[in-house]
């Protein structure tokens, strides 16, 4: 086969075309970029949330940006979901095949669920039980509503951000999920004048105290597709931006995993190497080891991409996954990592460490950032570059 990379649709010299794949996020004015597509392919598909769903960059649309599905502006398209999407669901429905939808991940998990009542929400900083299912230890997993899928982010500790949902309207599923596990948390009934109206709590919202960035846990990839109202905040005016605040600090290194492009590996260390520097969070030397040598595999990386060497680039990316987690980088984290790398060196001296929340500013270089004292990210900056 011929394979043609089209980075700027806009300047392509329009060729007929049996496949099309469309990655990325899309704003309307793509459209006419979109049509010369169409007019020029006989099937196409959609390959990744981004593209699929709006994926992480929709979260921006809270702030008035436009990110919109892209089978909302052109028609006949097949989606293959998932961030990353599977290459081996590409290939498969390319050859026509139907994509297996109905395996859950709960069923490959090795974490067992309780169903009890949650005394308290907490954060991924804390993780430290590897057998207990997450929601049931108050970290919340949207395994609950994914499928089966490769990449397998609890295999790292990470709970399923499910960027691959096997049902519909997933975030709000998970809501309702999660509040009933939240169900002994305190409840106030006021009168009102259209009857009784209920509030989580008379004194501060515990909810929302406790559970901040509700947006990005529950509807991370399928806010445009979850039917909830516009968000009113204004813009920074910098779509990047708009994405990363409000998220939680630890969400830095799965955000950057995602959203760094080929440069995501560095982008991400840095980040995480920013915090840590500021909060003397010293790195064992074995941390140090796999992190210079993720370094040296995104230059394989890029590499191997330049000269289109697609052995190369699959054992590359092989690499990294053993080390890092998945391609969103599930198991790189603050403090080290979050899994055992390999059976035969030993854990203690890289495993992650739990860490405090500490507010301030922190720059790095290209990078900088300020969170408040819970944690949640008010202002990014990252120079590209
Ligand atoms: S919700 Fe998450 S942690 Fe719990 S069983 Fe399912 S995949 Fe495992
Ligand atoms: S485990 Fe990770 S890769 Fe798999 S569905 Fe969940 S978020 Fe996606």
């Amino acid at each position: 086969m011929n394979i043609e990379f089209i980075s700027d649709p806009q300047d392509w010299k329009e060729e007929n075309m049996d496949v099309a794949v469309i990655s990325g996020y899309i704003l309307p004015d793509d459209l006419d970029s979109l049509q010369k597509i169409q007019n020029n392919s006989k099937r196409i598909f959609a390959y990744g949330d981004c593209t699929t769903t709006g994926g992480i960059f929709a979260l921006a649309n809270q702030r008035g940006h436009q990110v919109t599905p892209l089978k909302d502006l052109i028609s006949n398209i097949t989606n293959v979901n998932g961030c990353l999407g599977e290459i081996e669901e590409l290939i498969a429905v390319i050859n026509g095949e139907e994509l297996q939808g109905n395996n859950p991940l709960c069923s490959v998990c090795k974490r067992k669920a309780t169903c009890d009542y949650l005394d308290s929400v907490n954060r991924q900083i804390e993780i430290d039980d590897e057998e207990t299912c997450f929601n049931d230890l108050g970290f919340l997993c949207n395994g609950f509503i994914a499928k089966k899928c490769k990449e397998r982010c609890i295999d790292f500790n990470t709970p399923c951000r499910g960027c691959k949902p096997m049902v519909e309207r997933s975030g709000i599923r998970m809501l309702g999920m999660f509040g009933t596990l939240m169900g002994n948390i305190e409840m106030a009934t006021e009168h009102s004048e259209k009857g009784a109206t209920d509030k989580l709590a008379d004194a501060d919202d515990d909810l929302t105290e406790s559970l901040p960035d509700i947006l990005g846990n529950f509807f991370r990839f399928t806010l445009l597709t979850s039917g909830l109202p516009r968000g009113r905040i204004q813009s920074s005016g910098n779509l990047l931006q708009d994405v990363f605040t409000g998220r939680l600090i630890e969400e830095l290194p799965l955000i950057t995993g995602l959203l760094g492009g080929n440069r995501s590996i560095s982008l991400t260390l840095k980040l995480i190497e920013t915090y840590e520097k500021a909060n003397n969070i010293e790195v064992s030397t074995q941390t140090k080891k796999y992190r210079n040598e993720l370094l040296s595999l995104e230059a394989d990386l890029i590499e191997a991409t330049n000269n289109k060497d697609a052995q190369k680039y699959k054992a590359t990316t092989d690499k990294i996954r053993k080390i890092a987690g998945n391609m969103n980088l599930s198991n790189v984290y603050f403090g080290g990592f979050k899994q055992i790398i390999d059976d035969d060196v030993d854990f203690e001296s890289y495993k992650s460490h739990i860490f405090e929340i500490v507010e301030g500013t922190y720059k790095n270089g290209s990078i900088n950032y300020n969170i408040d004292p819970k944690g949640v990210i008010k202002e990014i900056t990252i120079k590209e570059g």
